[in-house]
């Protein structure tokens, strides 16, 4: 069954009727930027083809309920209750379960941006085929379907950035995550194709084209299915020695330095901070040339850029692990173009651009090559970049 279906089904189990609509929206993989959101740099996420899907009744009365596959129980409240639950405090968890926050957080934020609209109440079913915990942002996905959906049935006329806001306004404040605006910009801005450059001190964007379907090119996603322990205080410490390379440059964020200020960096700090400093200055300008290769030379220009960017992720910013750099070094090896790890790191996914003919080949080395070293079988599937959110009856 797909995951369409599923969320229609699953509504109409729930409330005997129909959906008015099923509206959808992609998960997303980050080709090259990491870490840089935070400084305020440059990103170049994608949307992927994996969906998650909301399919939704209006209710004849002022509540919102809210199903998943995901989840044993609907949770129901009062709209007008929603402005007790949330804002989440900070470090605490949601007073609703916590998935069911993602959607209820939509509805609560969408009401505050527009106070004056009638918002009729709502059943919501979600059913998704993104890979949850594994970079992806299944929680984009969640937002995105949400957000399109209850924009369209309350009749806001948000557009895609604002929807891509709310969504980044949930998941901070409702259920109570401090991420970027990275992953739903990505999901809400999808076209296929196409990448998303984004500029996360201005959250100025540009749709890029990719250029990988023509050439005949995929990108496969190695999910490691491994999460180190370290992973949220690894984060943490990384985002506290940026904040301090920056301050002992004098600069507001490393955003504000460019390689050429590299050597004064090397005086002014402690070496694993300029290490630090020194992967998001390059990664900033891998960005900016991952851009310029695509548009003036094609993808197959990227490949060095990604292996780059990998080894500054392993070396300067100490956030691969052991599976991640088997997946990279073992997909280069078997006619990869270029391959990464993407997303926080300490687990998590890899990516590799290979060509069509060599998907099999990549996938089957990498596969061998975790179970030579005793790692967890890797869940390996090629993607390509996506359309954004849209209504899918
Ligand atoms: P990801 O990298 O997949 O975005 P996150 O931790 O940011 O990981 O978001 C995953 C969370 O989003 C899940 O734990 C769940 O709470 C919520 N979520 C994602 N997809 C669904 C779904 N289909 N149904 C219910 N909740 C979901
Ligand atoms: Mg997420």
């Amino acid at each position: 069954m797909t995951a369409s279906t599923a969320a229609r089904e699953l509504l109409t189990g729930m409330t005997g009727r129909e959906p008015e609509g099923i509206w959808s929206a992609p998960g997303r993989v980050n080709l090259i930027g990491e870490h840089t959101d935070y400084n305020e740099g440059f990103v170049l996420p994608f949307a992927i083809p994996h969906r998650t899907y909301a399919a939704v009744a209006l209710r004849d009365d002022d509540r919102i309920r809210v199903a998943s596959t995901f989840a044993d129980e609907p949770v129901e409240v009062p709209l007008n209750e929603l402005d007790e639950l949330f804002p989440t405090a900070p470090d605490a968890s949601p007073a609703v379960p916590e998935w069911s926050a993602y959607v209820l957080g939509i509805a609560w934020a969408l009401r505050a941006r527009q106070p004056d609209a009638p918002t009729p109440g709502v059943d919501i079913a979600i059913a998704s085929d993104v890979p949850v915990g594994a970079g992806l942002s299944s929680s984009a996905a969640i937002e995105g379907a949400v957000a399109s959906a209850l924009n369209e049935l309350w009749g806001l006329g948000l557009d895609p950035v604002a929807l891509a806001q709310v969504g980044r306004r949930a998941e901070n404040e409702a259920v109570g995550a401090p991420t970027g605006i990275m992953d739903q910009m990505a999901s809400m801005l999808g076209r296929p194709d196409a990448a998303t450059f984004l500029d996360c001190r201005t959250l100025e964007t540009r749709s890029i084209p990719t250029g990988f379907t023509a050439a005949g090119l995929e990108v496969l996603v190695i999910d490691t299915q491994v999460s180190h322990a370290h992973s949220t205080g690894g984060y943490r410490e990384r985002r506290e020695s940026c904040e301090r390379g920056a301050a002992l440059l004098g600069i507001r964020s490393l955003r504000d330095a460019s390689i050429s200020d590299l050597p004064r960096a090397a005086e002014a700090m402690d070496e694993v901070t300029f290490r630090r400093v020194r992967h998001i200055v390059t990664e900033n300008q891998r960005v900016l040339d991952t851009v310029a290769a695509l548009t003036e030379q094609g993808p197959r220009a990227i490949g060095e850029l990604l292996v780059a960017s990998h080894a500054s992720m392993r070396d300067d910013f100490e956030i691969s692990a052991p599976e991640l750099d088997v997946a990279v070094d073992t997909a280069l090896a078997h006619g990869a173009i270029g391959a990464r790890m993407t997303g926080g790191g300490f687990g998590g996914a890899a990516i590799a651009l290979v060509a069509h003919d060599v998907v099999d080949r990549v996938t089957d080395a990498v596969t061998q090559a975790f179970a030579d070293a005793g790692f967890t079988a890797p869940h390996i599937f090629a993607v390509s970049p996506s359309a954004g959110p849209h209504r899918d009856a």
